[in-house]
């Protein structure tokens, strides 16, 4: 079995990740608007304006132009209708976009492979040597260890022993009373 961790890598490795790739996907839908062509544009009530369109993204750019200079840009025609669908098409693809990033990598991905690792032998294995390297709390040294609390989750997946603590249920319990609710499930 592979260790789930190995996979997302810390949280904070696993947050950078998402980061990054946003970025790249920022990037790929930013558009210079370098080809723009002139279009009539029907606006709220009807009115119509004549605007410069984006034929990449199919933003509007610049403010709009008097019908007179849009005829002479267009060689004397009526410039054709602005297009709301590729605008509409482009917002779309880019939130999309986004939204698949930030769901892949949501925190609960990242907390689910936690989960699955607290369940592999790779974890019972680190548990069981915490255990017995302190079978004492090391909270209160009243009672036996029985649970294993992380320190933090650096390297969560492939812990160095001194930060993984033998910890009592009481002990664990308190300790966890003021982390948010999704830690508290977990060692
Ligand atoms: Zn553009
Ligand atoms: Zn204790
Ligand atoms: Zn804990």
């Amino acid at each position: 079995m592979i260790n789930p961790m190995a996979k997302v890598g810390s949280i904070e490795a696993f947050r950078s990740k998402r980061s990054e790739e946003l970025g790249l996907v920022y990037e790929k839908f930013e558009c210079q608007c370098a080809d723009c062509r002139i279009t009539k544009r029907i606006i709220k009530g009807g009115s119509v304006q004549y605007v410069y369109q984006c034929v990449r993204c199919g933003e509007p750019k610049g403010s709009a132009i008097k019908q007179i200079d849009a005829m002479r840009l267009s060689g004397g025609n009526e410039p054709s209708i602005f297009d709301l669908k590729l605008m509409d098409a482009y917002r779309n693809a880019k939130l999309l976009a986004v939204s698949k990033v930030k769901q892949k990598y949501s925190d609960s991905v990242w907390w689910d492979m936690y989960d699955a690792y607290l369940r592999s032998p790779e974890w019972k294995n680190k548990r069981d040597a915490v255990l017995r390297k302190s079978p004492l709390c090391e909270g209160c040294a009243k009672h036996m260890a029985t649970q294993v609390h992380h320190k933090t989750y650096c390297h969560v997946g492939d812990e160095f022993l001194w930060e993984l603590v033998a910890i009592c249920k009481p002990c664990h319990e308190r300790l966890h009373d003021h982390r948010p609710l999704h830690e508290v499930a977990h060692d």
